[in-house]
């Protein structure tokens, strides 16, 4: 492991922030498109010396005085936790989470009363294996809202057919059955979540 970031990485970072300072909003200057990482800095959010975590998720984009800021804070947890409230900030506010998303992942993986979440039994079709997992169902045609979890791994979705809705409802007209998603946090998604 090396303190070296994917260049997409940087990329996904800067473009989190629109080439500003996560803290003071300053702008990142840059020259060219070959020279501009040299002007900006990648602060970690946890310690690099303690996670080796160079992910997308444990780092944010910091001007050199804020991150000397940070860095040199007296209290170190507290500058961990505002860190950490500024990545979630930035991480809804760039569009590549939706609030419901965040809430509905933080939802499953912490022990709240969030209606919306079960503590459920699913049974592995390969291996006969039962997993309990907290988890909250959607219809198929809502997936969309939640493409964002889906198509980054931070959840493992699980079909059941036909469970939404029976044909037989008595108020409206009468709704075809829907096959059901059900999410549950892959591995990734409990990382990510272990980060806020
Ligand atoms: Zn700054």
């Amino acid at each position: 492991m090396s303190r070296y970031i994917p260049a997409n990485i940087k990329k996904q970072l800067l473009q989190e922030t629109q080439f500003r300072c996560a803290s003071c909003l300053q702008s990142i200057e840059f020259l060219t498109d070959n020279s501009f990482y040299s002007f900006d800095e990648k602060a970690h959010i946890e310690s690099y010396s303690e996670t080796k975590d160079n992910s997308y998720e444990n780092l944010i984009t910091l001007c050199p005085t804020c991150h000397t800021k940070y860095d040199k804070h007296p209290d170190k947890e507290a500058s961990q936790t505002k860190l950490k409230s500024l990545k979630k900030h930035w991480i809804v506010a760039s569009g590549n989470y939706s609030k419901l998303e965040i809430d509905c992942l933080m939802s499953i993986y912490k022990d709240d009363n969030f209606t919306w979440v079960k503590l459920e039994k699913f049974t592995n079709a390969s291996n006969g294996k039962t997993l309990e997992a907290r988890s909250f169902s959607v219809p198929q045609r809502q997936s969309y809202l939640f493409r964002n979890l889906i198509k980054n791994e931070l959840v493992t979705v699980i079909k059941q057919k036909g469970a939404f809705g029976d044909g037989n409802l008595t108020l409206g007209p009468s709704l075809p059955a829907e096959d059901t998603l059900v999410f549950i946090l892959s591995e990734k998604g409990k990382i990510f979540c272990s980060k806020f």
